[in-house]
Order: structure tokens, then sequence, then C-alpha cells
């Protein structure tokens, strides 16, 4: 190219996710079964949808304005439903312009790290969600800043670790936690919230709060949103129904900012992220449309709780089958339907393997973990996948050096999931020994 054409940020997208489902797609095609254990979509992973929620969405697409552009933050009886919901729970009080609908968070991510200024740093979780760090990194050019969540403490961040490094580093101007999280499955405790927004009232900083799984809580724990605790520090929080309906293939999500005109900056910024969402017009219509009428469904909230109750039971087994493997560090998910399992130090090594029974399986491993500067739980996740056909994801995939994986819980088969656990419990016993 005659300039370059390259994004400084460019090297800092990466998905492992998706790269070891080509690894998967392989083995199939070679004839090993495969428990996809890697992504979080319930739909895919079978989830059967109510109908009468199908009901709600088949009405509306008989409607044609379904088919039409909605307003740039998003249709305004959608944003007042929301805005009645958060106000009516206690929240920081919020107007329906205090909320913008995305296409997904995915959207509402990308435009949130993309439109900050370049040197500004959002200090994100680790491990963590990628799409969070690999966009934020990709606005800065730069590799992720971020504090560590602590697995012999429930994955809670280290609240101590996150002051030092919001002190020390000045181009902080912005913290981001997920609650429920993704990928450990941690809830936080609302006092650990509480010392969050400390945080960032003490460095004059804001507040983005993931919690598209904030209904996803069980085993009889209790956290807040964002905005229930927020006070006068600027936030944001998002949410969506890709996990909750869940309707992943709506593309819909949105954004509550709080105390937006506390900070001219903070108002301006939010502007930039709203002008953006205008330049491409709008986000999609028709869940718009269907989200109150399915969140205010009288089969709603019982749907919900059954969901709920199965990811507790599910979360138990796993927690029951993996807890006594000795150098792993397990903890109960409790919200959220995610599990990550970490090694303790030095228990991976670059001369572990599982006895892979097909040769091609065997060929194509052994050219995957030839690279010598492949991650261990990398290496570990490919024998696995070889040799049990359980596809996980590598911990340091989620921007962290600690080695470990993540399984999901959304397995609808209480006997498939309970015989993959069998499965993965042999293979982390064969392989660290
Ligand atoms: N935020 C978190 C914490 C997630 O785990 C995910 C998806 O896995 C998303 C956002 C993406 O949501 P959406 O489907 O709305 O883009």
């Amino acid at each position: 190219m005659r300039t370059h054409i390259i994004h400084i940020g460019a090297e800092e997208l990466t998905y492992e996710i998706r790269n070891i489902i080509r690894v998967a797609d392989k083995l199939q095609e070679l004839g090993v079964p495969v428990y996809l254990e890697n992504i979080g979509d319930p739909v895919a992973k079978g989830e059967k949808i109510p109908i009468w929620m199908k009901e709600i969405v088949a009405e509306l697409a008989r409607e044609d304005m379904c088919y039409g552009y909605c307003p740039t933050q998003g249709l305004l009886e959608t944003r007042e439903f929301l805005v009645s919901l958060n106000n009516n729970n206690g929240n920081a009080r919020i107007t329906a312009e205090d909320i913008i609908f995305f296409n997904g968070l995915g959207d509402a991510i990308t435009k949130t790290y993309g439109f900050l200024n370049r040197t500004a740093r959002v200090i994100t979780p680790s491990p963590t969600y990628t799409t969070h760090s690999s966009s934020e990194a990709a606005h800065a050019g730069l590799p992720p800043v971020c504090y560590p969540l602590d697995p012999h403490n429930y994955w809670f961040p280290d609240i101590e670790e996150l002051r030092r490094r919001v002190k020390y580093n000045p181009t902080v101007a912005g913290i981001l936690l997920i609650n429920p999280d993704n990928p450990t499955g941690a809830v936080y405790p609302v006092n650990l919230i509480k010392e969050i927004v400390e945080i960032a009232r003490e460095y004059d900083l804001f507040i983005i709060a993931d919690e598209i799984y904030q209904n996803l809580v069980f085993n009889g724990n209790e956290t807040e949103p964002l905005g229930a605790v927020i006070g006068d520090v600027p936030g944001i929080s998002m949410k969506g129904i890709s996990k909750e309906l869940p309707w992943p293939g709506s593309r819909c999500g949105w954004m509550e900012v709080y105390n937006v005109h506390r900070d001219s900056e903070f108002k301006s910024y939010i502007q930039s992220i709203l002008d953006a969402k205008m330049v491409e017009v709008c986000s999609t219509t028709l869940p718009q449309k269907a989200l109150p009428q399915i969140l205010k469904h009288p089969q709603y909230q019982a749907y919900l709780e059954q969901r709920r109750q199965r990811y507790q039971r599910f979360s138990q087994i796993a927690y029951d089958r993996l807890k006594n493997i000795p150098g792993v560090i397990v903890n109960p998910t409790n919200g959220a339907f995610y599990m990550s399992v970490a090694f303790e130090d030095g228990v991976l090594n670059q001369l572990q393997t599982l006895p892979i029974s097909n040769g091609a399986v065997s060929e194509l491993v052994n050219e995957i973990t030839g690279d010598p500067n492949i991650q261990p739980d990398k290496r570990f996740v490919y024998y696995l996948l070889a040799a049990t056909g359980i596809c996980v994801v590598p911990l340091t995939s989620f921007n962290t050096p600690m080695q470990g994986f993540r399984i999901t819980l959304l397995e609808p088969d209480e006997k498939k999931f309970s015989q993959m656990l069998d499965k993965l419990k042999e293979g982390i016993e064969q392989y660290i020994v």
C-alpha cells in the first residue's frame, strides 16, 4: 500500500473463542464428537424459547413500523419503560435522554472505547470479557491496563491493588466492572461495588458497569446494579437482552448514563458516542418494540426463575465435580453462566499430553501445540479437545497471565453435562500428573 493502512490497535483485537471453534470444526470433520463449552449463546446450546415470547415477536413482525428505522437513541416508549424500571428500584434517577440503544453491547462497547480520547485509559478486570479489553486496548494502540480478580477470593477484585494501579497511572480515566462476571461467574457484594465507586470519586474517574447478566444471579447471592450505589459519580451501565431473554441474535443492548451533567467532559464524551450512533442512523427496531412486552409478560418472571434454578443446579454439579482436584482452583458460579477454573502456578508445563486416538487429529494438535511460545493453558485446551472432544476456552485468552480455562453451564441436558464434567475431571487429572 502507498501508505500504512493498519490501525495502531489492530494487534489488540483478538477473540480466541472463535479461533478454537475453527479447530473444533476441523475435529468434527475428522469424526471426533465435540462438546461445545466455548460460546456463551444459550440458544446455540439448545435453550428453548417460550412460545409466548415467539408469539410477541411474530405479532410484531406483522407491523410495518418494525421494518423501519427508529430514533437514534432508541424508541421513546421503550426508553421510558426502562426509565420506570430503573427509577422504581431506587436507583440514581435517569430520564429517557440518558438511555442510548445499540446493536448489541458489542456495538456499545466498541463505540464507548472508540470515542474515548486516545491517551485516556479505562482499567479493565483481569481476567475479563475480551470485547472490552481488546476494544479498549485498540483505542489506545497499547496493551490493556488492568486490575486482578482473585481466584482465592471468589474472583473478587483486589480492591487495594485496583486503588494502587489507579493512583500510580494518571492516564486512567475510568474503571470497568462486570457484574455478574464473564468469564468467572462471580457476583459482587454491594460493599465491593461501593468501594469501586469510592475509588472513582476519589480520583475523579467515571465507571462503566457491564450488567448484561444482572438478572441471572443465584446460589442465594445478593448484589445491586451500579445505579443503586453510584451516588453522584459519572457512570455508564450497559444492559441487554442477549443473555436474559435470551435473544443474542436481536443485536439489542443499551446504556444507561448516570450523572451526565455532573462533569462537562463526561457530558461531551457521551454526546460523541450518541453522535457516532447518529452517523450510523439507529439500532435494530423490532427487538426494542418487543422488549417491554416480553419483560411485562405475566410468565416472564417465572421463566427467568426457572432458568436461574437450572444454572444454580448446574453450578453445583460443576463445582462438586471439580473442587477436589489437586492443583486446581475452582469457585462456584454465582451468576451469569460461566465457570473459570484456574491452575495453581507451575501445575502446567510444555511436556504434558493426553492420548489422542485419531492419527490425523493427533497430527493437527502436534502442529498447533508445537509453537514453543504457546501458553500452557492453550496447549492443555487443544489436548483436551482432541482427546475428549470437550471444547473450552483458555483463561489466558481473557486478558490474564493466569493459567486455566472457562466452561459454560449452558448444556440443557443434565446427563450430558454431568458426563462432560466426568470426562473433564478425568482429562485434567490425567494431563497434570
Ligand atoms: N458483555 C458481556 C459481559 C458478555 O459476556 C457479552 C457476551 O458474551 C456481551 C457483553 C455481548 O453482548 P451483546 O450480545 O449484547 O453484544
